[in-house]
């Protein structure tokens, strides 16, 4: 296990070895952990598994430190995909981190007719992802890419099966881990958008995925991620 105590932050540089920081990671260790020259910090760059590291130099916009000792090898991406449909900032912000808190080893924004976003900032989104990972000792970071549309999406699947949390089966009856279970892994999961699944895209997915109840209540799209994503790790528990 990664020792949660000290400062873990995701650098570019190969491990074993130096490591430069930018500014925000200067910042941080800086003037956000009070770091000095001396002291010891966690490191991964989600390619040579995670080190331990000391820092150098810590000046105000630039700082160096030497990672030596390994503590965990890396691991490889989850097979999982999140997939959803793209929703205003702070909820997809939300999002975006609580998929990859939760073990999404892709993340995979889907156009939809009902979705009021079309376009995504990759940018600042991965900025969201690599924080997360950062925080939760994750050392494969899942990545995101461009928007497809639905149908797709549906025809990318690469041999993955799919679970669709469908509103339209809100209340209704269903044993929801079971269904994950038999749809069986690799799992690709989706969630609409806030103005829901339209019926001629319920008609396109229904006989190529499994669908899968929340509960009784109609929940946000970014809450819906959460709890499906708390589902498929009931049904499929990560090592
Ligand atoms: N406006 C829609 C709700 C969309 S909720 C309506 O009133 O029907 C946004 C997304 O969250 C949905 O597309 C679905 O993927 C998921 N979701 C929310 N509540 C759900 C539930 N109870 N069961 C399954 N999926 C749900």
């Amino acid at each position: 296990m990664s020792d949660f105590n000290a400062p873990r932050l995701f650098v570019d540089d190969d491990l074993p070895g130096s490591i430069t920081f930018d500014a925000r990671q200067t910042n941080y260790l800086r003037n956000v952990m009070r770091l000095k020259p001396g002291d010891s910090i966690i490191v991964f760059n989600g390619r040579d598994g995670e080190y331990r590291a000391t820092i150098d130099e810590l000046g105000k916009k630039a700082g160096e430190a030497v990672a030596s000792e390994k503590l965990r090898a890396q691991t490889r991406r989850p097979s999982l995909w999140y997939a959803f449909a793209p929703l205003k900032q702070a909820r997809l912000d939300y999002m975006v981190e609580k998929a990859a808190e939760m073990g999404a080893g892709r993340l995979v924004p889907v156009l939809t007719q009902h979705g009021q976003v079309r376009r995504i900032n990759r940018e600042r989104l991965t900025a969201n992802i690599v924080e997360a990972c950062e925080q939760c000792g994750i050392l494969s970071v899942p990545d995101i890419v461009e928007p497809v549309p639905l149908a797709d999406f549906l025809g990318s699947l690469d041999g993955r099966s799919l679970v669709v949390a469908d509103e339209a089966l809100a209340g209704e009856e269903g044993d929801a881990i079971a269904t994950i279970r038999a749809a069986g892994a690799p799992l690709a999961v989706l969630v609409g958008p806030e103005g829901g699944f339209s019926a001629e895209e319920r008609a396109l997915f229904t006989p190529r995925a499994s669908r899968v109840s929340l509960g009784p209540r109609v929940l946000r799209a970014d809450t819906a991620a959460v709890a499906l994503l708390a589902l498929v790790e009931a049904a499929f528990p990560s090592k």
